[in-house]
């Protein structure tokens, strides 16, 4: 995806922090270590000792000794680290504690995995240049530690389940946490259906949010987003920041597309058929998708067509979100 200096240096600038972060975690923790368990410092040094000696006599041995000192030095510096974890436990710690904490493992927060841009960078392209750039924001705050299920009525029943709202809120988190748990092996897709302001945006957030943990690609765009990378893909407009062709395959390739309120775009006969190939390419590829709509199924039918609703009705999981608006229950 097409990046200019001053993007690419941002997302440089914030795996340095990201980096920063993590050094500065790690001291501070060394700090407490010392001061807790003191002999972890007597073993540190230790083995500065031990690799000062070996750096002296390296410099006069002969070739054949120095492979000896270095053996010796390995398997030294090895028997200290061992002692240093056995005393992390042994005072209530995990062995790893001392350990840099990445975001990324798989590329130690530089982005790179040899000369291949990891996933992580690719994903903080998309973020940067198209979907909502506070995504990260808002899953800090909308994700499954911050679900509240007790916003949802045992009460009110929805007269086409005969399941209250509570109940019909417990299941479709169950089919969340599912979906999360088998990605992407089961190469499911999801159908959220209901009112407005029932929680179907919020439940996405919290699916993308452990997908990104996990590592996955995640791209996160409104109905009218997505149809507008679509459009601006099939007539080949460009501007400076944007490649949409490279966008446009992003949206067919990434491990899960979520669109967000389908229905609120202004339909047209482009529109709908550029949402049958996204639906039938991913389909065909494996990808998931998540789609959220305030749309009744009749009404989706008549919007996008009986093809593409077929397709829908066929390979999606639906769940009816049922309930009054727990928007002013929050703000309570
Ligand atoms: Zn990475």
């Amino acid at each position: 995806m097409a990046l200019n200096n001053a993007q690419y240096a941002t997302i440089m600038r914030e795996y340095e922090e990201k980096r920063l972060q993590t050094r500065l975690l790690q001291d501070s923790r060394m700090n407490e270590i010392i001061r807790k368990i003191p002999e972890y410092k007597d073993l540190d040094n230790s083995s500065i000792d031990a690799s000062m000696e070996y750096a002296k006599s390296a410099l006069f041995d002969s070739p054949a000794d120095k492979e000896k000192s270095t053996e010796k030095l390995r398997l030294h510096l090895s028997q200290i680290a061992e002692q240093k974890k056995r005393l992390l436990i042994k005072h209530g710690y995990p062995a790893d504690y001392l350990d840099p904490v990445y975001t990324c493992p798989d590329c130690k927060d530089t982005g790179y995995i040899g000369t291949e841009k990891c996933h992580c960078f690719k994903q903080a392209i998309v973020d940067l240049l198209y979907t909502q750039s506070n995504i990260r924001d808002v899953l800090k705050k909308e994700n499954f530690d911050n679900f509240n299920i007790n916003y949802y009525s045992k009460t009110d029943i929805d007269p086409v389940t005969n399941l209250s709202a509570y109940d019909s809120m417990t299941g479709i988190c169950n089919i969340a946490r599912e979906f999360v748990a088998d990605f992407p092996s089961s190469a499911s897709n999801l159908l959220f259906l209901g009112k407005s302001g029932l929680g179907k945006t919020f439940l996405s957030h919290c699916i993308a949010d452990e997908l990104l943990k996990k590592g996955y690609t995640v791209l996160y765009l409104s109905a009218p987003q997505l149809f507008d990378i679509l459009k601006k893909n099939n007539f080949g407009e460009k501007d400076e920041d944007v490649d949409y062709n490279e966008l446009a395959h992003y949206v067919m390739n990434c491990d899960l597309l979520i669109i967000d309120d389908l229905g609120s775009e202004i339909v047209t006969e482009l529109t709908a058929s550029g949402f049958n190939i996204c639906i039938n390419e991913r389909l065909l590829k494996k990808h998931s998708t998540l789609i959220s709509t305030n749309l009744t199924p009749n009404e989706l039918n008549d919007v996008y067509g009986e093809r593409n609703f077929s397709r829908i009705v066929g390979f999606y999981r639906f769940c009816r979100f049922y309930g009054t608006d727990i928007r002013f229950a929050k703000k309570q």
